[in-house]
């Protein structure tokens, strides 16, 4: 079987070793990756010392089958011993290319790695084309090409702003250590850059800005909680589980149990509740509940917290709750106009930050990848509108709704049917399916 995987980040690793683990020396895997390094993608890269993993070292195992592989990594490659800990991010990305290196000395599978980027995917021959003129013959192609980029979130006032720079691309070594900094958007991508803002020896004040005005909570010691709900509680009206989950959040507290454990003890659940839904809830979910359940669940390491609330207090930090209802641009700097229960707000900034998330409409959205098989009708946007319409195994359904057998995907396109696919608990076990159901169907045709 020749295996082509579009995309080298963590997901596409993972998929990668789990072919290396289990397939034969017929076998070949080609992985297509534009970033710098194999394995890094947007999460892993070595961008900054300071960034810490937001899951602990237990959870990052590359191997659902394995929970310590990453824990005895670390002891043995960085004398690094607490499992419950959260280490640079950095280490993640040496760990997956250590994996990569020891399974290719161990496998017989035919590995060749190509730095560039892929940009066409045959549907009838399902070659995949690469930029420069290279092409794979594919068996099977799986699409790990992670998140898209975000949205320009002025876009209403200007179209090109110069001043409003993507998270990915900024750097604090381009502004003053006193300067006034506006980051729109308040999750995690907010946090790593204030860490870096932090690092780089910034003195100057940021705000940043987001409809609810929310930060994602802290991790706190782990401690086990039985879960409130069951899978067949998605039949409840969303209202009545919230109640549920609020109810025990308090027998949990006054039981002298953050609530995080009972977030925690959800987790196992959620994939679950999730696909019960059906579109109209899950819509419901996104629309009011998304925001509050992101920062709950999408949580900061101790250490990393400390720092931000440091700064909130310093008052180095502030974090305001509002919608744009206005941006402009001046010779030195931008406004942008706020709007919170009727109340307006003008807010200034040297620049402007956008950290508002990823965008999750990979059909409209043109990924030069994605595009001519939307425009076959080979992949179709979810119907709740993010990701892409797959089945239970990660293929993707085509327009008339039938399976394509030969396309998988996984990692962020994943959301819309699964809601839980973008962290590594979850994408490891979503890469052991894949490779599980791609040799047990081989073995049955
Ligand atoms: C800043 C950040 C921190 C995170 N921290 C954690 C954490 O601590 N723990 C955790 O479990 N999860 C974390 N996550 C979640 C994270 O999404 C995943 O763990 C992981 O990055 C997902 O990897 P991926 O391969 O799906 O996507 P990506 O990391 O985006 O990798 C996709 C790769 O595909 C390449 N690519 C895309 N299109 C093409 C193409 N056409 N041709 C060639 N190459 C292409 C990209 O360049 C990239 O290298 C974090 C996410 C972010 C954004």
């Amino acid at each position: 079987m020749n295996v082509v995987i579009v995309g080298g980040g963590a997901s596409g690793v993972l998929v990668a070793l789990c072919v290396m683990r289990k397939g034969a020396h017929t076998d070949t895997i080609v992985v297509i990756d534009d970033g710098q390094n194999i394995g890094e993608g947007v999460a892993y890269a070595r961008v900054n010392e300071h960034y810490l993993l937001n899951v602990r070292a237990i959870g990052m195992s590359a191997y659902h089958d394995q929970p310590m592989h990453f824990v005895e990594w670390l002891r043995e490659a960085k004398d690094y011993h607490d499992a419950e800990g959260f280490v640079p991010r950095h280490w993640y990305a040496e760990y997956l290319r250590h994996e990569m290196a020891v399974q290719i000395q161990q496998s017989n599978v035919q590995l060749t790695i190509h730095r560039g980027v892929a940009q066409h995917i045959d549907r009838t021959t399902h070659r995949v084309t690469c930029v420069g003129g290279k092409q794979y013959d594919a068996d099977v192609v799986v699409m790990a090409i992670g998140n898209l980029a975000s949205q320009n979130p002025v876009q209403r006032w200007n179209t090109i702003p110069t001043r409003l720079c993507d998270w990915r691309k900024f750097h604090p070594g381009v502004i003053n250590a006193d300067e006034r900094i506006i980051i729109i958007g308040s999750g995690l991508t907010m946090i790593d850059q204030i860490v870096a803002l932090h690092a780089s020896g910034f003195k100057g004040q940021v705000v940043a800005v987001s409809r609810h005005g929310y930060i994602p909570k802290t991790h706190v010691d782990r401690q086990s909680y039985p879960c409130p709900i069951t899978v067949a509680d998605a039949d409840l009206p969303l209202s009545v589980l919230l109640r549920k989950i609020r109810t025990a959040i308090q027998h949990a507290q006054q039981a002298g149990v953050p609530w995080q454990a009972v977030i925690d003890s959800i987790r196992p659940h959620t994939q679950g509740i999730w696909r019960r839904w059906n579109v109209n809830v899950q819509q419901r979910f996104l629309r009011h509940l998304r925001a509050i359940w992101d920062v709950h669940r999408h949580r900061m390491a101790p250490e990393i917290s400390q720092r931000i609330h440091q700064m909130i207090t310093a008052g180095q930090l502030h974090v305001i709750a509002g919608r744009i209802q206005g941006y402009v641009e001046t010779q030195d700097g931008v406004q942008i106009m706020l709007e919170k229960n009727g109340q307006s707000q003008v807010l200034s900034g040297n620049i402007a930050i956008n950290c508002t998330g990823p965008a999750s409409t990979y059909v409209t959205t043109h990924v030069p990848i994605v595009y001519a098989l939307a425009a076959d009708g080979v992949v179709t946007p979810h119907e709740n509108g993010i990701g892409l319409h797959i089945n239970e195994l990660g293929q993707l359904v085509n327009a008339t709704g039938l399976v394509e057998p030969w396309l998988w995907c996984i990692g962020s396109m994943r959301k819309g049917a699964d809601w839980e696919c973008t962290a590594i608990p979850d994408i490891r076990v979503h890469a052991h399916q894949l490779v599980s159901a791609l040799y047990n169907h081989e073995r049955t045709v």
